[in-house]
């Protein structure tokens, strides 16, 4: 298949590396200098979309994908499938989905879940927005891309499943590593506490599989220094992400909300910026109740 890939940058340059292994022919373009194996480089986006099957997009947020978009759908040929995979408020998907589908285009809002290392190992999870028949165009590509696709509902779906599932595990997060500090100077062992919480009803994805606490349950960034993983800076993203979207459908997220107040002095005040989403444990560790 023909594809044009657009942002190739972290993320998408695996993503379309994985593709052209695949034995697909990719067009990608990136304001960047890059280069990624197997992919033709075009001097502009909408070289890279022009004639293209499906052109996916990898971008750093709404704004810059409402920018690409204006760029690429007016020299889309009619029923080219246009999968954007970055993470962006549900308002610009919505808005950039209903341009494509006004000049006969198939959109997809697609975002992922697994990381940069997912999108090196092709493992990651899409969460897809938009037809049956643009989804169906689109999934044989999120099988070389990751392991699962799961079609969501209409355009705006996949950036609500994303945001939602990322604001439980934004709080979960907060709540996993301030109980680790609580028993901290309740004097628990954190490996008696992760012994207990882990097959009790405190049990999470946060707790039993990425667990914040160093040399205790699996290996984790915790375990490295709280070298990301997943960036403080990126949960904060899209933790605001929530927020907005909040704001716009009148949704009470009161535990979001103080998530995303508690990430933004962490990144912005503090020391988060560049560690990883769980380095909250040490920020806890060193503070007291005032
Ligand atoms: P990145 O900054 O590494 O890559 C974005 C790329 O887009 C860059 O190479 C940049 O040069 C390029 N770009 C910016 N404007 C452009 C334009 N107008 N035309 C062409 N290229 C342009 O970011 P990333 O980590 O690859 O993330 C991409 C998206 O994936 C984001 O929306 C992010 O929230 C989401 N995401 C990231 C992760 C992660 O762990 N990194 C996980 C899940 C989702």
């Amino acid at each position: 298949m023909k594809i044009g890939f657009i942002g190739l940058g972290n993320m998408g340059g695996p993503m379309a590396a994985n593709l052209a292994a695949a034995g697909h022919d990719v067009t990608g373009f990136d304001m960047a200098d890059v280069a990624i194996e197997g992919v033709q480089l075009a001097d502009t986006g909408a070289e890279a979309a022009k004639d293209a099957e499906i052109v996916i997009t990898m971008l750093p947020n709404g704004a810059i994908l409402r920018a690409v978009a204006a760029e690429i759908v007016p020299v889309m040929s009619t029923g080219t499938a246009f999968v954007d995979c970055s993470t962006v408020d549900v308002d610009s998907a919505r808005a950039v989905a209903a341009d494509a589908t006004n000049a006969g285009l198939l959109p997809v809002d697609a975002p992922v879940s697994g990381g940069v290392g997912g999108a090196s190992a092709g493992t990651l999870t899409f969460m897809a927005g938009g037809s049956a028949d643009a989804f169906a165009k689109a999934d044989p590509l999120f099988d070389i891309m990751g392991q699962k696709a799961v079609h969501c509902g209409a355009s705006g779906a996949g950036q609500a499943a994303k945001i939602c599932n990322n604001m439980i595990l934004g709080v979960t997060m907060i709540a996993t590593c301030e109980a680790f500090a609580l028993a901290d100077k309740l004097g628990l062992d954190r490996q008696k506490m992760f012994d207990v919480v882990s097959t009790s009803s405190g049990y999470s994805w946060t707790m039993n599989a990425y667990c914040p606490a160093p040399g205790v349950g699996p290996q984790s960034p915790a375990d490295n220094g709280y070298q990301p993983g997943f960036a403080s800076e990126l949960m904060l993203k899209d933790l605001r992400l929530s927020q907005q979207a909040a704001q716009s459908a009148d949704a009470d997220t009161p535990l979001g909300q103080h998530a995303t107040a508690l990430y933004e002095q962490f990144v912005e005040n503090e020391t988060g910026l560049g560690t990883d989403f769980s380095a909250m444990l040490p920020r806890f560790e060193k503070r007291g109740r005032s």
